[in-house]
């Protein structure tokens, strides 16, 4: 890669099929040569399954990948995402424990349905299973069978009718706790960052993740104003976490893919790499213990 230092850009946001994104990772990275990112992370909802196939990909397209993954987590009552980035794909203690969440997650959407059946909307669980055909299926999957069964006219509708916090088929999930998640990050050899702070409000909670080992924060994100941004990256500097930014693609948004609308200097990927270093060798030394 020519490109300087200061002139090449990560996205380390990006979902695929393999949880609610639609896109194929070889989708995914063909529009991100388009849009001449040189770095791209993986961060699929409770799910590492993306990583190799989007790896090998990036490989031939000759773009960097740094592996991840979304949980949801909750501090204080507050629901949080964290991205774990650059954690071991095949670590064994990780897959056993998203595999519970995997599973949290297809019981809820047999809940959701049978609430949508409750107020006379037919849909089945399976038709829902069969469009996702993923192991992490979450709303946006429901909203679609909805709009495919011709029930709601947009996933706008399915959600601000049906899903959203509070309405009929809304089933809470069940979380664990932002520390046992930042731990999970870690003992996999990862880096823990809080996902799109400025949607979750919960700034108050971030003094209690930086002493729970918070490595960094998602300053840049396409629902960041920049204002948004630059208030995080004041809260960044104060507590010495890393700074981190990505689109949160899930493939076309309003007809077009978000993927390369938030580009990250690459300093901002080094720093990360080196942190993640770090945790890597930190894990190596626990796991030999
Ligand atoms: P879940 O993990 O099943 O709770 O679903 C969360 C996902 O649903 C998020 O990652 C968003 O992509 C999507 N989502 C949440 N709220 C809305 C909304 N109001 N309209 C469209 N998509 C939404
Ligand atoms: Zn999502
Ligand atoms: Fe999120
Ligand atoms: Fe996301």
């Amino acid at each position: 890669m020519s490109a300087s230092l200061t002139s090449r850009y990560g996205d380390l946001h990006l979902h695929t099929f393999f949880s609610d994104g639609t896109y194929s990772p070889e989708e995914l990275v063909a529009q991100a040569q388009r849009q001449e990112l040189h770095v791209l992370a993986l961060t699929d909802h409770d799910t590492v399954e993306g990583c190799v196939p989007t790896a090998n990909a990036c490989e031939a397209a000759g773009i960097e990948f740094i592996t991840g993954t979304e949980l949801t987590a909750e501090q204080d009552g507050r629901e949080i995402h964290l991205l774990g980035y650059s954690i071991d794909p095949l670590n064994p203690r990780f897959l056993t424990e998203i595999a519970k969440f995997q599973a949290v997650r297809q019981n809820r959407i047999r809940e959701m349905v049978q609430r949508l059946n409750e107020i006379n909307v037919p849909l089945q669980a399976e038709e829902v299973f069969a469009l996702a055909n993923c192991r992490a299926p979450g709303r946006p999957h429901v909203a679609r069978a909805l709009v495919q069964a011709g029930l709601v006219g947009s996933l706008d509708e399915a959600f601000e009718r049906f899903l959203k916090k509070n309405r009929p088929a809304w089933v809470p999930k069940f979380k664990m706790s932002a520390d046992d998640a930042t731990e999970l990050i870690h003992q996999s050899g990862g880096v823990a960052v809080m996902a799109h702070p400025g949607l979750n409000r919960s700034d108050e909670v971030i003094p209690r993740m930086v002493e729970g080992g918070l490595d960094g924060i998602e300053c840049f994100h396409t629902k960041h104003s920049a204002a948004t941004a630059e208030h995080y990256l004041q809260i960044a500097a104060r507590f010495q976490l890393l700074v981190t930014g990505g689109s949160d693609c899930h493939g076309l948004s309003k007809g077009r893919p978000l993927i390369g609308s938030v580009r990250l200097p690459y300093a901002h990927v080094e720093k990360l790499k080196a942190k993640a270093a770090e945790r890597k060798a930190a894990a190596a030394r626990h796991s030999s213990a």
